[in-house]
């Protein structure tokens, strides 16, 4: 990725508007900026990603192989 593709306003707006936390007019204006910038698409669909990991993380139970794999990291400490 070049620097030219980088772009500011993820930093600013991209938390709050997975939140849900902009009011109409700056979710319109996410909504704008996000169809016209490849940059910030790709952080969104990135971050996008995480949150639903993290989700069904929290909602299903750790599979018996990755818990042992788990408590064997933890023992080498
Ligand atoms: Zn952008």
């Amino acid at each position: 990725m070049t620097e030219e593709e980088l772009c500011d306003w993820c930093e600013e707006v991209l938390q709050p508007y997975l939140d849900r936390e902009l009011n109409e007019v700056e979710r319109a204006e996410a909504e704008t900026h996000l169809a016209k910038c490849a940059y910030c698409r790709d952080r969104y669909k990135f971050e996008e990603d995480l949150r639903q990991l993290v989700r069904r993380s929290v909602v299903e139970p750790m599979e018996p192989a990755l818990k042992a794999k788990l408590s064997d990291l933890r023992l080498e400490l």
